[in-house]
C-alpha cells in the first residue's frame, strides 16, 4: 500500500517532502562498488567490505543553510537532509541534547574551555543510541520491515524496544545475559521479546547474524547498519551548531564498535564539505575500558589491525571485544593527532563521580570511561590546556547504579525533630572538615 503510493507520486512527478531524498544508495567503504539503498551491509559482490550511505552533496548544499537548519525542529530531524530517509521520520524527540560549558570540571583538569555533550538526557531512553535507532527504524519501515531486532550491549536494546513500541513495530532484541538490572528492566517495560543470551556481546552478535539471515528481520546494527550508523553523525552536527557554527579543537568519545567515533568525524567533514562551517583540523581521541580495550591496545602498539579480546569490565555498554569499526577509528585518531587510551574500572567509577560532583551530570560507566580518559590525556599533556575540547557523554547513570552504589555513602536518617537534625548536621560538618583536612584543602 505504502510502496504503491510512493511509486504513484513518483510517476506523477509530485515533489513533496514525502519523496525527497538526498542519498543515492549504498557504497562500499573499501572498493567503492555501489548498491541500491536496501537492507544490506557488506559488499557481497566484490570485497566484503562494509557499506555506507552515499549522498548527493550538491543537492544537499543547494537546499540547506544555517538558517534552514536553525528553523527546523529541536531534534535530529533538523538535519534530515543529511540522513538516509525518504518519508516522514519516526519522531520521538531524539537529539538536540544540551552542550554544557563545563567550567568547574575544566578548572579541575586544567583546561581553558571544556564542553560536555550530554546524551545522558537523550529521548526517549537516555542514551546516544536513540539517535541511531530513530534513523534505523524509520528506514526499516520504509523498506517494509514489520519486525525489528538488534544485538545489544544494553542501551541499544532500550532504544530499539522503546522506539519500536512507539512506531507499532514487532520487536525482538538480544542481550548478553549478565547486563545491569536497569538495562534489562529498561527494555522489558516496552514489552518486546527479550532474549538474554548466555555469552558475551560478540557471541550475541554472531547469533544475531544467523537469525538475520534466517528470519528476514530488520536488525538495526546488522543488515540496517549503514542507515543506523548515520544517526551518530548528528552528534557532530549538533556540537558545531551549539558552539555557534564552529568546530572544537579536540574531541573525546567512547569506543565500542568504533562506529560513533567515525561518524562524529563524518558529521564534521560533511558540514565542512557543504560550507556550513569553516574548515579546520580537529583532533579525535577515543576512550576504552582496560577490561575491553582492543582498539587502545592496537593504538599503543602502532598496529592498524585489531586483535579481538574477551571483555571483562564494568563498562558493559562499550564492551565489544571484536569492534567492527576499530581499524577506521585507529586511522582517524592517528591521522588527526589524537589518541586512544584505556582506564581501569576504579578510574571509571572516579570519572563518574568527578563529572557528577563538578557539573551535576550523572553518567553511566561509558561516560565515566570518557571522563577518566579525558583526565589522563590532559595529565599526560596529550590534550593541551588551550584546546577547546568536547567530551561526549553517551549514557545515563541511573541505568548502571551497580557501578557506584558502594562509593556514594548513605543518607543521614533522623527523626522529624529539629534537635535531631541539628546533631546530624554538626556531625556531617565535622566529618567534611576532617575529609578536607586529610586532602589538604
Ligand atoms: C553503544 C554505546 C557507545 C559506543 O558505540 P559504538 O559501537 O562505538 O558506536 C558509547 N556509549 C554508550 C553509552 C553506548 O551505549
Ligand atoms: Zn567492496
Amino acid at each position: 500500500m505504502l510502496r504503491c503510493y510512493r511509486s504513484l507520486t513518483r510517476f506523477f512527478g509530485v515533489t513533496s517532502t514525502l519523496t525527497s531524498r538526498t542519498f543515492s544508495g549504498l557504497r562500499c567503504r573499501e572498493c567503492g562498488h555501489t548498491y541500491e539503498a536496501e537492507a544490506r551491509h557488506v559488499c557481497e559482490d566484490v570485497c566484503f567490505g562494509p557499506l555506507e550511505v552515499a549522498y548527493d552533496y550538491d543537492a544537499i548544499r543547494a537546499r540547506t543553510s544555517r538558517a534552514s537548519i536553525e528553523a527546523g525542529p529541536a531534534s535530529i530531524w533538523r538535519y534530515r537532509d543529511f540522513l538516509p530517509i525518504e518519508g516522514d521520520p519516526i519522531d520521538v524527540g531524539t537529539g538536540f541534547t544540551p552542550l554544557l560549558k563545563a567550567n568547574r570540571l575544566a578548572r579541575r583538569l586544567g583546561l581553558k574551555e571544556l564542553y560536555i555533550k550530554n546524551d545522558g538526557v537523550n529521548m526517549p531512553t537516555l542514551s546516544f543510541k536513540d539517535r541511531v535507532v530513530s534513523v534505523a527504524l524509520t528506514r526499516a519501515r520504509e523498506l517494509g520491515f514489520s519486525t525489528v531486532s538488534c544485538a545489544s550491549t544494553g542501551n541499544l536494546a532500550n532504544s530499539t524496544a522503546a522506539i519500536a513500541a512507539h512506531a507499532g513495530m514487532e520487536c525482538c532484541v538480544f542481550i548478553p545475559a549478565d547486563l545491569e538490572a536497569g538495562k534489562v528492566l529498561g527494555t522489558l517495560i516496552y514489552n518486546p521479546t527479550l532474549m538474554a543470551v548466555r555469552g558475551n556481546y560478540d557471541q550475541v552478535n554472531k547469533l544475531c547474524s544467523e537469525v538475520a539471515n534466517t528470519f528476514g528481520w530488520g536488525f538495526v546494527n546488522i543488515n540496517l547498519r549503514p542507515y543506523y550508523s548515520e544517526g551518530s553523525k548528528t552528534l557532530g552536527y549538533e556540537v558545531i551548531e551549539q558552539l555557534g557554527w564552529r568546530l572544537p579543537d579536540h574531541i573525546v568519545a567512547p569506543l565500542a564498535s568504533g562506529s560513533l567515533f567515525t561518524k562524529i568525524r563524518k558529521g564534521f567533514d560533511e558540514f565542512m564539505k557543504v560550507g556550513l562551517v569553516d574548515e579546520k583540523p580537529v583532533r579525535f581521541s577515543g576512550a576504552q575500558a582496560e577490561g575491553c580495550s582492543p582498539i587502545a591496545q592496537a593504538f599503543a602498539e602502532g598496529r592498524d589491525f585489531i586483535t579481538p579480546v574477551k571483555p571483562n569490565t564494568i563498562a558493559k555498554s562499550i564492551a565489544i571485544g571484536n569492534p567492527a569499526d576499530g581499524p577506521y577509528a585507529l586511522d582517524i585518531a592517528s591521522r588527526t593527532g589524537g589518541n586512544i587510551a584505556a582506564v581501569n574500572d576504579e578510574e571509571i567509577v572516579a570519572g563518574i563521580q568527578l563529572l557528577a560532583e563538578t557539573e551535576g551530570v550523572f553518567t553511566e560507566t561509558a561516560g565515566g570511561t570518557t571522563i577518566a580518559v579525558l583526565k589522563k590525556l590532559v595529565e599526560q599533556g596529550k590534550i593541551d590546556s588551550s584546546e577547546t575540547t568536547v567530551a561526549y557523554i553517551t549514557g545515563n547513570g541511573l541505568k548502571t547504579t551497580e557501578a557506584v552504589s558502594s562509593v556514594v555513602g548513605q543518607p543521614l536518617t533522623i527523626d522529624p525533630k529539629l534537635a535531631d537534625f541539628q546533631a546530624a548536621w554538626d556531625r556531617a560538618q565535622s566529618l567534611q572538615r576532617a575529609t578536607w583536612e586529610s586532602v589538604g584543602v
